[in-house]
């Protein structure tokens, strides 16, 4: 075994790291008697400002974290220290490497068919959650119309239609509430799930709720059509980029 050694070879070039660290896992040298690597160290040392940055690192990072290779990894952001911890502690929760402590917020990417402003309602369910430190995954879907359907395998999520919130726990729609009672309503349901479970919190759900669901869905489907994105216009711009 090891003890008191750890190897780190760290580069900005993301080819260049990963390579380095492949061989080093690789290298018998570097192995002990039972075939097992040096500790590694992971990073792409001054990987800039985010968002490049982020992408930058976390592209060296979880490419070989997901091969089994690195014990212990830094994020070398243009940034606030706190920052570089929480992207660390993030991709080690994304990739279920470590237990997720707190609240893992998801959220649709917006598009033709939203029917809120996604990014503004996720920042505020975040601020709203994040202190409560419950392990939970939430979803922010900007239309009633796929939102429930794509984010079936969050525990609990919100998805606007026609002026209301349709509140969903793994993808049943348990709530339509007002659209300024969107955030406090995922409040009260993820204090429920965590103090009571899912399938007690799916017991408390309104029975007409799939039914309001349905009928939003149809009447967005109505008034926007099946091509709400206008898919052949923005395939236009995307082919001249
Ligand atoms: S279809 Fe609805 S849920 Fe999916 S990206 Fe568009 S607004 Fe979001």
């Amino acid at each position: 075994g090891f003890a008191d050694v750890k190897i780190s070879v760290k580069a900005s070039n993301v080819p260049l790291m990963v390579e380095a660290y492949r061989m080093l896992a690789d290298d018998p040298f570097f192995a002990d008697e039972e075939g097992r690597s040096v500790p590694l160290h992971l990073g792409v040392t001054e990987a800039g400002p985010p968002p490049a940055g982020l992408v930058k690192a976390t592209a060296g990072l979880a490419t070989l974290l997901l091969e089994g290779i690195g014990d212990t990894i830094r994020y070398s952001l243009t940034a606030d220290p706190v920052e570089e911890a929480r992207a660390g502690r993030q991709l080690l929760e994304a990739l279920g490497l470590r237990e997720r402590k707190g609240l893992d917020l998801i959220a649709c990417p917006s598009c033709g068919r939203a029917e809120v402003d996604v990014i503004e309602v996720a920042a505020n369910a975040q601020a709203a959650l994040e202190s409560l430190a419950i392990p939970i995954q939430v979803a922010v879907m900007g239309c009633v119309v796929n939102g429930p359907g794509e984010a079936r395998e969050a525990d609990l999520g919100i998805a606007a239609g026609r002026r209301r919130g349709h509140l969903f726990v793994k993808g049943k729609v348990v709530k339509v509430v007002p659209e300024d009672e969107m955030v406090d309503e995922l409040v009260t349901w993820a204090k429920l799930i965590a103090d009571e479970g899912i399938e007690e919190a799916l017991r408390h759900g309104d029975a007409t709720a799939e039914d309001e669901a349905a009928r939003d869905r149809a009447a967005l489907l109505d008034d926007k059509g099946a091509d709400a994105n206008h898919a052949e216009e923005r395939v236009d711009v995307i082919r001249r980029l």
